[in-house]
C-alpha cells in the first residue's frame, strides 16, 4: 500500500491539545466500521485529491511559521511501514507529532514510543473486547487491541483514549466497561456520531445518542481515568429530547469527504 494521503486540515486548533496543527489523514484502513465517517480513505476510492509525500512536506515546510504540530490520523496511519520515516521529516521540521490509531497494531506503537517520535496518542475504542468484531466489520484481533491500551497507558506519553457513540451499537453499560478497560489512562472522551457519511447506508441520518446519561456515568469513569470529556458536534443530530448545551468541538471537515485541498 502506498504512503498516501487523501485529506489535510490546513490549520486546526482542536485536534492536537496544546498545538496548532496540520491534520493528514492517510489512505488505507483494515476495519470496516459500519458507521465509518472517512469512507474514502479506507482504499482512496472517490478522493478528490491525493497527496504524494512531496506534495505533503512542501505543504509542512510553507506552514512551519504557523503551526507546531502534526496529527497522523487516517484511515490508519500505523499501516504503513513508512509512517515513522515522515513522522522524523516532519520532527525535523520542528513539529510535535499526534497519532491517531484504531490500536491494531501494537509493535508498531510499541516502536515509535520507544524511539520517542510521538508527542501524543489517540486511540479509538470501538467498543468492549467482546463486540469489536461486530463493531469494526470484520473479525478483529482483540488482544491486539488490549496490548495496545497497555503499551499507549504505560509509555508515559500523553495520551487519551475514545468512543464515538452510536444509538442503538452502543449502550451506556458497554461504555463503562470501554472506562473498566482503559482504567489508569489520562483520558477518555465519548465523541458524537456524524450520520452524514456513513459507511453503511442505513445508518446515515441516525440521530446522536443523548447528553444526559453520557454525563451521568461521569462519576463512574472518573474513578477509573483522570480525566472525562463528553465531546459534541456541531454537525451531529441530538435526539431532540434531549437537546444539548453547547455545539463545539472538531470541525467536521475532519469526519466526512469535504476535502480542502
Ligand atoms: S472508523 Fe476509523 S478504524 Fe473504522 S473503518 Fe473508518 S477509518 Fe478505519
Amino acid at each position: 500500500m502506498n504512503m498516501e494521503v487523501g485529506n489535510i486540515i490546513r490549520h486546526s486548533d482542536r485536534d492536537f491539545p496544546g498545538r496548532q496543527a496540520a491534520v493528514l489523514f492517510l489512505i488505507g484502513c483494515n476495519f470496516r466500521c459500519p458507521y465509518c465517517a472517512f469512507g474514502s480513505l479506507i482504499d482512496g476510492r472517490g478522493l478528490a485529491r491525493i497527496w504524494s509525500e512531496a506534495q505533503v512536506f512542501q505543504f509542512l515546510e510553507s506552514a512551519r511559521e504557523r503551526l507546531d504540530g502534526v496529527v497522523f490520523s487516517g484511515g490508519e496511519p500505523t499501516l504503513h511501514p513508512g509512517l515513522s520515516n515522515w513522522i522524523r521529516r516532519a520532527r525535523d521540521l520542528g513539529y510535535a507529532i499526534k497519532l491517531d490509531t484504531n490500536g491494531s497494531q501494537p509493535d508498531v506503537l510499541r516502536q515509535l514510543i520507544v524511539e520517542g517520535l510521538v508527542d501524543y496518542i489517540a486511540m479509538d475504542v470501538k467498543a468492549p473486547l467482546e463486540n469489536y468484531s461486530q463493531l469494526c466489520g470484520r473479525k478483529i484481533d482483540t488482544e491486539a487491541i488490549r496490548s495496545s491500551v497497555w503499551v499507549i497507558k504505560q509509555s508515559g506519553v500523553a495520551h487519551e483514549f475514545r468512543t464515538t457513540v452510536i444509538p442503538g451499537m452502543h449502550t451506556v453499560r458497554e461504555l463503562k466497561m470501554i472506562a473498566d478497560l482503559v482504567h489508569g489512562a489520562d483520558l477518555y472522551a465519548v465523541q458524537d456520531f456524524v450520520s452524514k457519511h456513513t459507511l453503511r447506508p442505513d445508518l446515515r441520518n441516525r440521530l446522536a445518542f443523548p447528553d444526559k446519561p453520557l454525563n451521568d456515568m461521569r462519576g463512574y469513569v472518573l474513578r477509573r481515568v483522570e480525566r472525562f470529556e463528553v465531546r459534541h458536534d456541531k454537525e451531529a443530530r441530538p435526539m431532540p429530547a434531549f437537546g444539548r448545551r453547547r455545539s463545539s468541538a472538531r470541525s467536521v471537515e475532519t469526519a466526512n469527504t469535504n476535502f480542502l485541498a
